[in-house]
C-alpha cells in the first residue's frame, strides 16, 4: 500500500498562532482517493529542520506533501531548503513570471524584484500552476518518492490539491477506485442506530465499510467501497446504500452529505414554507447557520436577536408579567418569543431559543446549560427543555443544531 506524510512548515504553527488546518484538508483529500496519511510533521522556518524532516520522512513514505514557507519574505525558507535537498539551482519559469505579472497588473500594484522571485523555481521540478496566488506548487521525484511542495495559504493550497495534485496522483499511481455514499440522521444516538444495523453490517463484503460519524445530535452514516473494478463498485454500493436508507428511514434527514441547515432549507423549499427565528442565547448563530447556505433567502425571513428582556418585550411582545413570573429562560417566555417572531415576520414556522450558556449565571433551579427551545406555527407551539454541560461556545452550537433539528415538521 501507499504511504504518505505531510510536513507543514512555519513558526506560526509551532507557537500556536495558526492552527494547522492544511493537514486536515490534505488528509481528507488523500483519504477520498484511498491514500491513508501515515504521519504529520510540523517544523519551523529553519532550513536544517526542513532538511531533517525531508530526510526522515523519505525513509518510510512514497508521497510527501509539504506546505508553507514559499513566500517572498526572508522567513520563508522552503525553496532554498528544497534546492539543497534536490541538488537544484533556481531558474526563472516564464509561465509563472507571466502569471505573477498578470496578478499584479490586475490589482494595479507595482511589482518589485522581491515579487518576481516567486517565479524562480528549482530546475528539476514540475511546476504546478497556482491559479489563486503567486507561489506555484512544485512536484519532485527522487528515489521513487514523490515530493509535493505547496504554498501555506489555505485557499491556494486547496486549489492546488484539487486541481493539480489529486488528478496527477490518480494518474500516476493507478489507485483502486474509491466511492462514498453518505446519509444524515437526526434525533437518534449512534448506539441505537448501530443495534438496528447489526445484521446489515455483518453482511457487508470486506471491501465495503460502514462508518458512524456523530456530531451535534446527528449521526452521518457513510458507506465506503474500495475495489479495482470501478464499474461494478458504483452499482454494488448503490444497492447497499438503498438497503441502509430503508433501515434508518425513520431517522433520515437527507440521503447525501449535507449539514442539518441545508437539510432543513431543502425541506422548507419542498414544502413551500417560510421560517423566522427569535434568538436569545444563540445570539444569531442559527441565523448564521441558515444564511451560510446559498439559496436560504427562499425560505428564511430573518431573526430577532432579543438578548435583553426589553427586546423580548418590545420586539416580540413577550408579556412583562411572564418574564417577571417565570424568567427569561422558561417555557412560557420561549413560546411567546416564537409566537412573536412568527407574527412579526409573517412566516409559516418560527423557532426561539433562550438559555443559560455559562460559565456564570446559573441557579439551583436553572443551572448553567439550561435551554428552552420553542417551535411555532399558526396552529400550535411546542417547547422543549434541554440541559447541556459543555463550555459556552459548544452549548451555543448544540442549542442551534438541536433547534434546527426540531424543525423536521
Ligand atoms: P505566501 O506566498 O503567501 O507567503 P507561503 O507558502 O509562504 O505563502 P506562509 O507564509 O508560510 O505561506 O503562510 C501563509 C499563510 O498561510 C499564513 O497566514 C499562515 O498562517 C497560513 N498557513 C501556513 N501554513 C498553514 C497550515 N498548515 N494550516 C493553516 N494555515 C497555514
Ligand atoms: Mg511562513
Amino acid at each position: 500500500s501507499i504511504n504518505a506524510s505531510i510536513i507543514t512548515i512555519g513558526d506560526e504553527l509551532l507557537i500556536g498562532q495558526t492552527i494547522d488546518t492544511n493537514s486536515a484538508f490534505i488528509g481528507q483529500s488523500l483519504n477520498k482517493i484511498g491514500i491513508w496519511l501515515k504521519r504529520r510533521v510540523a517544523v519551523g522556518d529553519v532550513k536544517d529542520e526542513i532538511l531533517n524532516a525531508l530526510q526522515e520522512q523519505s525513509k518510510n513514505n512514497d508521497i510527501i506533501i509539504i506546505t508553507g514557507g514559499l513566500g517572498p519574505t526572508a522567513d520563508d525558507i522552503t525553496k532554498p531548503a528544497l534546492c539543497e535537498y534536490f541538488n537544484s539551482s533556481l531558474i526563472v519559469d516564464e509561465n509563472v513570471l507571466q502569471h505573477v505579472t498578470n496578478i499584479f497588473a490586475r490589482f494595479n500594484r507595482p511589482m518589485i524584484e522581491r515579487n518576481a522571485k516567486q517565479a524562480e523555481v528549482p530546475d528539476n521540478c514540475l511546476v504546478l500552476h497556482n491559479e489563486r496566488g503567486t507561489a506555484p506548487g512544485m512536484w519532485f521525484e527522487k528515489d521513487d518518492v514523490i515530493y509535493i511542495s505547496l504554498p501555506g495559504v489555505p485557499h491556494e493550497m486547496k486549489g492546488l490539491i484539487e486541481h493539480q495534485v489529486i488528478p496527477r496522483l490518480l494518474q500516476k499511481l493507478e489507485l483502486p477506485a474509491v466511492s462514498h455514499r453518505t446519509l444524515l440522521t437526526a434525533g437518534q444516538g449512534e448506539s441505537v442506530i448501530a443495534d438496528k444495523l447489526t445484521t446489515f453490517e455483518a453482511a457487508l463484503p470486506s471491501h465495503i465499510k460502514l462508518a458512524y460519524l456523530p456530531a451535534y445530535g446527528m449521526v452521518r452514516l457513510r458507506l465506503t467501497g474500495r475495489t479495482n473494478d470501478a464499474s461494478t463498485l458504483e452499482i454494488e454500493l448503490g444497492e447497499y446504500f438503498d438497503q441502509l436508507k430503508g433501515l434508518v428511514n425513520e431517522w433520515m434527514v437527507a440521503d447525501k452529505d449535507i449539514s442539518i441547515a441545508e437539510a432543513i432549507i431543502q425541506l422548507f423549499k419542498t414544502k413551500g414554507k417560510t421560517l423566522a427565528t427569535a434568538e436569545s442565547c444563540t445570539g444569531g448563530y442559527i441565523a448564521h447557520l441558515i444564511t451560510s447556505i446559498a439559496g436560504s433567502s427562499a425560505i428564511y425571513n430573518g431573526s430577532i436577536v432579543s438578548y435583553a428582556n426589553s427586546a423580548k418585550e418590545n420586539l416580540l411582545g413577550v408579556e412583562p408579567s411572564t418574564l417577571q413570573e417565570f424568567g427569561a429562560v422558561s417555557e412560557e417566555t420561549v413560546q411567546q418569543m416564537a409566537q412573536g417572531v412568527l407574527k412579526a415576520m409573517s412566516t409559516d414556522y418560527a423557532i426561539a431559543t433562550s438559555g443559560i450558556m455559562g460559565p456564570d449565571g446559573g441557579s439551583p433551579e436553572k443551572p448553567v446549560g439550561t435551554v428552552w427551545i420553542a417551535v411555532a406555527n399558526k396552529e400550535r407551539t411546542k417547547a422543549i427543555k434541554l440541559h447541556f454541560r459543555f463550555d459556552r461556545q459548544r452549548n451555543i452550537e448544540l442549542t442551534a443544531h438541536t433547534a434546527l433539528n426540531l424543525l423536521r415538521l
